[in-house]
């Protein structure tokens, strides 16, 4: 068959391991898993009942323009609802972006490393990817805006940046924003938003009002705990996504995702109870780091990167055969590192006592 050339070099995502499978491999009965930058609160109890009370008839399609959903996040963000598109979860606008808008006769840039399914979407569409390293765990949008040509078609910025977890700073992101032409379309993947706590972090919905060639991703896969049920949105100006809306499947967002995103909404309580834990979280983090002399990334997510100078893959492995799956940064562009999702306290602290017993077992040599 004629399959794209390309996609026969492609290998199909790697999860990270599930918790039966590490349960099973290794006879543990307690599984700490780290690895996606899922919540650890789980999600709302809203969110919970509204699920065990639906009533919904499972038979009937989906509301394929999710109607309810649309209004309620126009009304909580202030846009209008021609502004938004859903998605099955945030990658599936990823994939819609790069059917819309990338081909071989294009190109996309991107920072190295990202969010893989940058480039992982933009190869499939056939076009040329060019990817500018990070500089520090940042974007560097100097050498970003030097690569946009006329053949520049998409340029995808993540703020905070998985895996890294720096985020872009207002007056660099508004400096880049003023140059790229306007017929480049910039994606601003904010899938780790409302955990972010520096004041200096940019008015997003502002910038799509002085730029009408953003769209802004965000997800209701992280901080509202709803990765399962996949549902993500962009927002961006009313042309952009008219534009955008035919490359959309018809209904793409399932029923129970709708009504449970609803109710994730309407429980700003939980988002911030999280947000709060969040931040302890990486305190706990940054303190042992900073006592034992391991590098890390200050990050704005619900995940530290961190650098132990030797093989990540084998602190990846020593913390999975003591039931904490982590994600070993070899996969994440970082070979030395190891990228933690951030935890309750109890389980921060139980995966610092495992890194503690491999220090001392390894010989280290901490810069
Ligand atoms: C997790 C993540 C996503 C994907 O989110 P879904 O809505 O679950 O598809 C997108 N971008 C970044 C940077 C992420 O870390």
């Amino acid at each position: 068959m004629r399959w794209k050339e390309q996609l026969l070099k492609l290998t199909p995502y790697q999860p990270g391991k599930s918790i039966n499978e590490v349960k099973r491999q290794y006879g543990l009965s307690d599984i700490v898993k780290l690895a996606s930058n899922e919540n650890p609160f789980g999600c709302s109890e809203k969110v919970q009942s509204e699920i065990a009370n639906f009533t919904g008839k499972l038979s009937i399609y989906p509301d394929g323009y999710a109607t309810d959903l649309r209004l309620k996040l126009a009304e909580n963000l202030g846009v209008k609802p021609e502004q938004l598109i859903l998605g099955n979860g945030s990658d599936e606008i990823i994939q819609m972006i790069s059917r819309g808008l990338l081909s071989p006769e294009t190109n996309t840039v991107m920072a190295a490393p990202t969010f893989p399914q940058y480039k992982h979407n933009g190869i499939i569409e056939g076009c040329e990817i060019r990817e500018i390293p990070l500089t520090d765990g940042a974007h560097d949008l100097e050498a970003m805006f030097a690569a946009i040509d006329k053949k520049t078609a998409v340029v995808w910025l993540c703020s905070p940046n998985n895996p890294t977890g720096i985020y872009i700073k207002e007056a660099d992101l508004q400096a880049f924003l003023s140059q790229v032409p306007e017929d480049v379309l910039v994606v601003l993947d904010e899938a780790y938003f409302e955990y972010v706590s520096a004041d200096d972090f940019h008015d997003s919905l502002k910038l799509l009002e002085d730029y009408k060639n953003v769209i802004v991703l965000r997800t209701f896969s992280k901080i509202y705990g709803l990765a399962s049920l996949r549902v993500g949105y962009g927002i961006a100006n009313e042309e952009t996504i008219a534009a955008l809306e035919p490359a959309r499947e018809p209904f793409n967002v399932n029923t129970l995702a709708q009504a449970a995103a609803i109710a994730a909404i309407e429980d700003q309580d939980f988002v911030e109870k999280c947000k709060q834990e969040n931040m302890a979280g990486l305190e706990q983090f940054y303190q042992f780091c900073d006592e034992t002399g391991l590098r890390y990334y200050p990050s704005q997510g619900n995940f530290i990167l961190i650098d132990f100078a030797t093989d990540g893959q084998e602190v990846f492995q020593f913390l999975l055969e003591r039931g904490f799956i982590v994600r070993s940064g070899k996969a994440l562009g970082f070979p030395t590192s190891v990228r933690i999702t951030v935890g309750s306290r109890e389980q921060n602290a139980g995966v610092i006592e495992k890194i503690k017993e491999y220090l001392r077992v390894n010989t280290v040599i901490s810069k």
